[in-house]
C-alpha cells in the first residue's frame, strides 16, 4: 500500500515511511492511495473474533509492504492491548433499546487515545529498530494524546517525546498523567497559550524542513495515519457485536481532531455498513456549523467541562475533505491556504450534500452536557465523562427507528472528575491502577509561546 498527501505535492511513501514521519513535507496528511475493499462474507467470518485478531484483519491491508508482517503483528498487538482492564478490550454496553455505549477507555490512561497509541508506540519499535534509527516525536495535547503517547514510548531507547500541553488548560488528572512519568526520554512543556497555539507550533517545527531532518522530528498526534488506521477496528468490532454486516449500524462520536470519526469513515469506506456517523462537538463547533452551513470559520476557543474537544483547527477533517474532492490535492491546497490567510472557507453545496450521505453533526452545550450525564446517573446508576455525555446528547437527537445507535464513550468518568462530580452529585473514583496519582512528584517547564525557543529547548537536550 502506498499513501499519498492530501496537498498533491508530496510524492507518495510506503507505510513504514507514512508511520515515522507524520505530517507530509507539503503540509498535507497522508491517507491511502486506495482504500482497501472487504466484502461482507469476509467480515462476517471475522465474527467470531478477538480483538487482537480482528484489529490484524483490519490494519493488515493497510501494512502492505511494511517490515511488519502479519505475525508480527499479531504479537505487536496482543501486547498493545494485553494490558487492558477489561478483557473484551471494548465491551459494548446497553442503555437502552438500540442505544449503545462502546467503552475505550480501558487502557492504561484512561482515554480512547491509547487504542491507537499503545499500537504506535509498537510499531514506531519495530520499524526504527529495522532501520537502526531514532527519532524525537514532538506533540501538542488538549489533554488525553499526551499521555497516552507518553505511556506508549516511554523508556523507549530509539525515541524521545517532547509533549506541548496549553498551561492551564487541561484538567489536573490529566497534567498529572504526563508530568508524573519520571522517564528519560520524557519531556513535558507547558505552552502559554490554547491548544490551537500548541498544534500550531507543532506544525511549525515541522515545516522547518532543517529543523525536522537535524532532530529526525516525528508525530504520534492524530495526524499520524497509523492511529486512524488502529481506531478503524474497533467500529469493527462494536458492529460486529450488533450484527454486522447484515444491519448497519450508526456510531455518534465526541469529536475534536476529528481522527476518532474518521477512522468511521474508513471503516465505512471499507465495506463496514454504516448507517451514519453523527460527529458530535461541544459549544467549540467548527465541525458541526461546517457541515451544516458549509462555513468553516475559525471562531475563538472557548474552555467547556470537555476540554479534549476545545478544539477549532482540526486538522484530520483534510482527511476527509480530500476524497470530497474526489482527492484533488490542489483543491485541498487551496482551501488550506485561505483558511491560514482568511481565517475559513465555505464548501458548496454539492460538497455538503456528499458529506451528508453519512455525516450528522450536533453541537451540544454545556448545560445538556451536564442534564446528559445527571440523566444517565438517575436512570441507570452509571457515571460517564463529559466527552461521552456530548457524544451520548449528539446521538440521542440523531436516531433512527430499528437501527443501534453506538455512542463512543472516550473518557472513564474519573479522568475528569470535578466536572461529573458537579453534574450528578456523585465523585468518580479512579480504577485503582492509578491510585496515587493526585501525590506523585511532578516534571515541567513552562514556555512561551514561541516556535523558536522551543526549537532552542528541544536542542538543547541532545539528540
Ligand atoms: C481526543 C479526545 C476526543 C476527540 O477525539 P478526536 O479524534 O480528536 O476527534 C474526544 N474525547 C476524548 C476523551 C478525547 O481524549
Amino acid at each position: 500500500m502506498r499513501y499519498v498527501s492530501t496537498r498533491g505535492e508530496a510524492g507518495s511513501l510506503a507505510f513504514d515511511d507514512v508511520v515515522l514521519s507524520g505530517l507530509a513535507r507539503d503540509g498535507g496528511l497522508y491517507v491511502p492511495e486506495v482504500w482497501p475493499q472487504i466484502p461482507a462474507e469476509e467480515i462476517r467470518s471475522w465474527a467470531a473474533l478477538d480483538y487482537p485478531a480482528l484489529a490484524v484483519n483490519v490494519m493488515a491491508p493497510f501494512m502492505s509492504g511494511s517490515c511488519i508482517g502479519r505475525e508480527r503483528l499479531f504479537e505487536l498487538v496482543s501486547r498493545a492491548y494485553a494490558g487492558f482492564r477489561h478483557r473484551a478490550v471494548t465491551p459494548l454496553s446497553q442503555l437502552a433499546v438500540n442505544d449503545w455505549l462502546l467503552e475505550l477507555y480501558h487502557g492504561p490512561t484512561l482515554a480512547f487515545k491509547d487504542l491507537a497509541l499503545q499500537c504506535l508506540g509498537r510499531l514506531f519499535d519495530d520499524i526504527l529498530a529495522s532501520r537502526g534509527e531514532r527519532v524525537t516525536i514532538v506533540g501538542a495535547t488538549s489533554g488525553d494524546t499526551g499521555s497516552a503517547a507518553i505511556e506508549a514510548v516511554r523508556d523507549r531507547e530509539n525515541v524521545r517525546i517532547f509533549m506541548l500541553h496549553p498551561k492551564g488548560r487541561v484538567s489536573e488528572v490529566q497534567r498529572r498523567q504526563m508530568t508524573s512519568v519520571m522517564s528519560q526520554n520524557v519531556h513535558n512543556i507547558a505552552i502559554e497559550g490554547n491548544f490551537d497555539d500548541c498544534q500550531a507550533l507543532v506544525k511549525t517545527l515541522f515545516n522547518d524542513l532543517e529543523f525536522r531532518d537535524q532532530v529526525n522530528l516525528s508525530a504520534v498526534n492524530s495526524i499520524n495515519w497509523a492511529r486512524v488506521m488502529a481506531q478503524v477496528v474497533y467500529y469493527f468490532h462494536a458492529a460486529l457485536s450488533l450484527g454486522g454486516p447484515d444491519r448497519p449500524v450508526a456510531f455518534s462520536v465526541p469529536t475534536g481532531n476529528f481522527g476518532d470519526v474518521f477512522a468511521g469513515y474508513v471503516a465505512a469506506r471499507m465495506g463496514l455498513p454504516v448507517d451514519s456517523l453523527v460527529v458530535a462537538t461541544n459549544i467549540n463547533d467548527i465541525l458541526a456549523r461546517t457541515l451544516n452551513t458549509g462555513a468553516h470559520t475559525l471562531g475563538g476557543v472557548t474552555p467547556t467541562i470537555s476540554p479534549s474537544m476545545d478544539i477549532q483547527v482540526s486538522s484530520n477533517f483534510e482527511r476527509l475533505l480530500f476524497d470530497l474532492y474526489d482527492r484533488d490535492g490542489g483543491a485541498i491546497s487551496k482551501l488550506m491556504t485561505e483558511l491560514k490567510d482568511r481565517k475559513g472557507f465555505v464548501l458548496d453545496q454539492g460538497i455538503l450534500h456528499r458529506a451528508a450521505q453519512i455525516f450528522r453533526a450536533e453541537r451540544v452545550d454545556e448545560d445538556e452536557t451536564r442534564a446528559t450525564m445527571a440523566s444517565v446517573w438517575r436512570e441507570s446508576g452509571r457515571l460517564i465523562d463529559p466527552h461521552t455525555a456530548v457524544g451520548l446528547a449528539a446521538a440521542r437527537r440523531r436516531m433512527v427507528p430499528g437501527v443501534p445507535m453506538v455512542t463512543l464513550s472516550t473518557a472513564h468518568p474519573a479522568k475528569f472528575p470535578d466536572a461529573v462530580k458537579e453534574a450528578t452529585g456523585e465523585y468518580p473514583q479512579l480504577p485503582s491502577a492509578l491510585a496515587g496519582l493526585l501525590t506523585r512528584p511532578e516534571r515541567y517547564d513552562t514556555l512561551a509561546n514561541d516556535a523558536d525557543a522551543l526549537k532552542s529547548y528541544i536542542l538543547e537536550r541532545g539528540n
